[in-house]
């Protein structure tokens, strides 16, 4: 199956079973707004809880906090959101269709490098062992060309980026002959900054009313506690305030289901340390939150790093770890080293110090921020898609199975008994009960066995527990494992640690 069609089944899937629907579907939807359904909240949940629990629980010195959406306006004047969270926009005048100008030449590099690696695959085939892949890069010339030319398109596209200049941007898509990848067009139009905030008022109009926006990033809800958080927890540096929550983004272009949404959810964390330490907290934090992903038992081609090249207005360090999505390597979640950039801006604009009296070194300082920023719709997205398997049985038979890691399952136990009679379903229910209150359990007692096996694999329960007349005389039940489809027969007493051994590992 190739990925564009992964991608529509991974999405069609999510629908059919309860994960994700269109947000108000019977009015046709909402472009880019989303809701979870009964299986996705599920989900949700866990991937949250995950991420909670080893931000937070298990670091001393993180602590977490629960801010709102709504903040004072001049929030986002200090931010630099008012004046710099801007996208340069471009649309066709052929297909009608608005692109992010950046996105149309980062798409067009990606291009390039399926070419490198195209060239690196062809020679490595006929080396043979001998093969050496650096050394190639460097020396075939047609290689050593295409990197040639990554390297000049985003060495121009950061000198407009930064530099705001959107003339040369449009010029370098019509130098490079990038077409509109749905109509096909080179028909451009200039390329403008449009501003991503959603804003409403405030207080009814009678009363005079305020323009306040929706939040764009949790973060700042994190900043302006800064010092609430440190005084009354008694923080000392380093020490970091987390935060789930909503987000909202006026995107250009919301595509590819919930990886790019108008109102989306972040788990974030902002570090706060000492001046001049920030580099050596901004490499703990990459590797510390690789180690994170890769605790899930994912592939680790499936991840990478990306240094960013075009530095935010408040970033003095950037990387990006990508995840291997059906469309692409694209950004998963962000680190960044933020400076002291947002304190000092909410002292500059609230007249408030937020400083910090460091006891060790006998002085007052405004504390550096490594922040590290992970979307929880895109988290959602890597683990259905990686998940998310189409598998061919040795009997003929086909299955479609979520390989999700069992402690973000949404059920974690299928209870099942094997007939509708004879005293089971009782028998079912009665384990049932004991196993509800730690696990997310199901019952299914409809249709043959095999179909409600199917049924437990399309949903991602990593175990399904049937219940027989064996049971009933020696208090033993078959447990079958997910993926392996294996089944072993164990006592009622064993399902407990079976089940929480798995969630363990
Ligand atoms: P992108 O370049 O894809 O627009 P970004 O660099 O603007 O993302 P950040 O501002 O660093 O993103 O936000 C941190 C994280 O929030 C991202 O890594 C991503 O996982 C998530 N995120 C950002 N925008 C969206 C969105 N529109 N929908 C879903 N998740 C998002």
């Amino acid at each position: 199956m190739n990925q564009e069609d992964l991608f529509k089944n991974v999405i069609s899937h999510a629908k059919e079973y309860g994960f994700v629907f269109p947000s108000s579907e019977i009015y046709d939807g909402l472009s880019a707004v989303y809701d979870y359904g009964q299986l996705g909240a599920e989900l949700k949940n866990n991937i949250k809880a995950y991420w909670w629990k080893s931000m937070v629980q298990m670091h001393e010195n993180i602590v977490g906090i629960d801010s709102a959406i709504f903040m004072h306006p001049t929030t986002w004047k200090a931010s630099g959101h008012v004046d710099a969270f801007n996208d340069p926009l471009i649309d066709n005048k052929d297909s009608k269709k608005r692109y992010r100008a950046d996105v149309l030449i980062e798409d067009h590099i990606t291009k390039i490098e399926a070419k490198i690696d195209k060239e690196i695959k062809k020679a490595e085939k006929r080396f043979g062992d001998s093969f050496d892949a650096d050394m190639y890069k460097e020396t075939n010339p047609r290689v050593k060309g295409y990197i040639d030319k990554i390297s000049s398109i985003e060495k121009r596209m950061k000198r407009c980026l930064d530099e705001g200049d959107l003339e040369d941007l449009k010029q370098l898509i019509l130098d490079e002959e990038i077409a509109d990848p749905i109509g096909g067009s080179r028909n451009w139009t200039d390329v403008r900054q449009f501003n991503l905030m959603f804003s409403t008022e405030m207080g009814s109009v009678a009363e005079g009313s305020n323009k306040i926006y929706l939040r764009p990033e949790t973060a700042q809800g994190i900043f302006v506690n800064y010092l609430n958080v440190q005084k009354t927890g008694r923080m000392k540096i380093p020490f970091g305030i987390a935060q789930i929550g909503k987000a909202f983004r006026n995107e250009i272009v919301a595509r590819q289901f919930i990886f790019r949404m108008r109102e989306f959810e972040q788990m974030e964390m902002q570090f706060f340390v000492k001046p001049g330490t920030e580099m050596e907290w901004y490499a703990y934090w990459k590797e510390e939150r690789m180690k994170w992903h890769r605790s899930l038992g994912i592939s680790e081609d499936s991840y990478r790093f990306h240094d960013h090249i075009k530095l935010a207005h408040y970033a003095n360090a950037a990387a990006d770890i990508e995840f291997k999505f059906p469309f692409g390597f694209k950004e998963l979640e962000g680190i960044h080293s933020r400076t002291d950039f947002d304190l000092k801006q909410h002292e500059e604009h609230s007249g408030k110090k937020l400083q910090y009296f460091d006891p060790e070194e006998n002085k007052n300082y405004v504390p550096y921020v490594v922040e590290t920023s992970i979307g929880l719709d895109r988290m959602f997205l890597a683990m259905l898609s990686y998940a998310y398997t189409e598998e061919q049985l040795e009997d003929g038979s086909e299955r479609t199975v979520l390989k999700l890691p069992a402690k973000l399952a949404p059920y974690k136990v299928a209870i099942l008994p094997l007939l509708k009679k004879d005293g089971l379903p009782e028998k079912a229910r009665e384990i049932m009960a004991q196993l509800q209150e730690d696990y997310m359990c199901q019952y299914d007692e409809k249709d043959a066995i095999g179909r409600r096996y199917r049924r437990q694999d399309a949903i991602g329960t990593p175990f399904a527990v049937t219940v027989d007349h064996q049971t009933l005389e020696d208090q033993t039940v078959t447990i079958r494992e997910r993926d392996s489809m294996q089944q072993e027969r164990v006592s009622i007493d064993q399902l407990d640690g079976i089940i929480r051994a798995k969630l363990k590992s």
